[in-house]
């Protein structure tokens, strides 16, 4: 006869609850509780209705939060924690042994998810470590956010980022499916494809083709056929309407996008990771020591990238958060996630949006809604406090104190203690 462990059972009090449907009509919840119990999120709501429901179940603890603000954790849409660009950061990172590099990532992996960010999507990691980091987090043998992955990103021979092994080099529509379903099989939740090439390759400018239509379509087909999303590497507007013709489900970075393509992508619901740091993000590049003709390229692009940006958003089209940058990274005085969600909120979107773009609009995008992204019964609680209201000023996150993944608290700043 098997029982059902006791689950433990917590009631966070002293808190104000919101979350990214505070865009679509749900506001902020003054002096609520919310009550988790095992993993998940059993109630949560004004305070004295939660601890008498929670009452009514049995023992538990409390935990005051001391006025903080609560949100779900931060959902970062690109993120590569095995990252090396060209320059002698990258470098030790390229020389890693397979062992090194998966200690490398789970570091990574712990200081994303103590930064707050509590999901992320990887987009192209080395040698297919990312499963094997997924596995261990959800055995819970390393710290680390939730993982959905693309595996190795799928590029032409000798395209964008062929020169490392997060990428698979393919060619021809039959190689694309190969490609699409070889990732599939290793345990992709999602296909990243380079379609066009990149800030960082020395033979191709951001606006090379590199996908021919047929071998696009094969990607997006066999990709939809086994229910994964594809998400596109992509500068040129050009590049970028046919792959939504196409079918394409995301665009990354979208450095040149016109009103027309915009509005494309906002008819069809394609969604915009803009990943704005990437073209200003010199302290990063400086850091590990990346190449002149590299940063010069690089910071060169962020004018019009940040147009583009601006234009996406005046078309309707939807936004994510994404770094690029590892998630956790230390920049500009916060962490790369947060700075990016800054930027993001500053150039257009503004707080509460944000919220959203950082939260519950990658979780919808992931096909995550029901386990993930709101403060709501049932989402597991990954759950995230700081003491300002993030629905005013992004910067809010900045302070995130206290960090909660699955139910258990891996940071708590006042308490002076996080997960190591
Ligand atoms: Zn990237």
């Amino acid at each position: 006869m098997s029982q059902e462990p006791v689950k433990r059972s917590t009631v966070l009090v002293g808190c104000t609850v919101l979350d990214g449907r505070i865009v679509e009509g749900v506001p902020a919840l003054p002096d609520a509780a919310v009550w988790v119990r095992g993993d998940r999120i059993a109630a949560a709501g004004p305070r004295e209705r939660v601890l008498a429901q929670a009452r009514e179940a049995g023992e538990h603890a409390t935990v005051d939060l001391d006025g903080a603000y609560l949100t779900p954790g931060l959902v970062n849409m690109h993120t590569h924690l095995s990252l090396s660009l060209p320059g002698t950061g990258g470098d030790g990172v390229k020389t890693m042994n397979p062992h090194e590099l998966a200690l490398y990532m789970a570091d990574g992996a712990r200081r994303t998810l103590l930064a707050g960010v509590t999901t992320v999507r990887c987009v192209a990691e080395k040698d297919h470590a990312d499963f094997a980091l997924r596995r261990a987090i959800r055995a819970g043998r390393v710290p680390g956010p939730r993982v959905f992955t693309a595996g190795r990103a799928l590029v032409c021979t000798g395209g964008h980022g062929h020169e490392s092994p997060d990428t698979l080099e393919c060619d021809g529509a039959d190689g694309f499916r190969r490609g699409v379903r070889s990732q599939v099989k290793a345990g992709a939740d999602l296909i990243k494809v380079m379609i066009s090439g990149g800030i960082a390759g020395e033979h191709e400018h951001i606006t090379t083709r590199q996908l021919f239509p047929d071998e696009l379509a094969a990607v997006i087909e066999t990709a939809h056929a086994w229910g994964r999303r594809v998400t596109a590497h992509a500068g040129p507007a050009e590049v970028i309407g046919e792959a939504v013709a196409l079918g394409l489900d995301c665009v990354e970075h979208g450095y040149e996008l016109t009103g027309e393509v915009a509005a494309l992508m906002a008819e069809r619901g394609t969604a915009l990771v803009p990943t704005l740091l990437v073209t200003r993000c010199k302290e990063f590049f400086d850091e590990l020591g990346v190449p002149e003709w590299m940063q010069a390229r690089s910071l060169g692009a962020g004018p019009r990238h940040l147009e583009s940006y601006a234009t996406a958003l005046a078309a309707g089209v939807e936004v994510l958060l994404g770094s690029d940058m590892p998630p956790f990274w230390h920049f500009e005085g916060t962490n790369a996630s947060v700075r990016e969600l800054e930027y993001m909120s500053e150039a257009g979107i503004g707080p509460a949006r944000a919220l959203y773009a950082g939260t519950l609009g990658p979780v919808r995008w992931l096909g995550a809604e029901e386990e993930l992204g709101t403060v709501q019964p049932g989402r597991y609680a990954d759950l995230i406090a700081m003491d300002a209201d993030p629905a005013a000023h992004t910067s809010a996150f900045r302070g995130v104190r206290w960090v909660m993944a699955g139910g258990r608290v891996v940071r708590d700043d006042r308490a002076g203690w996080s997960v190591s």
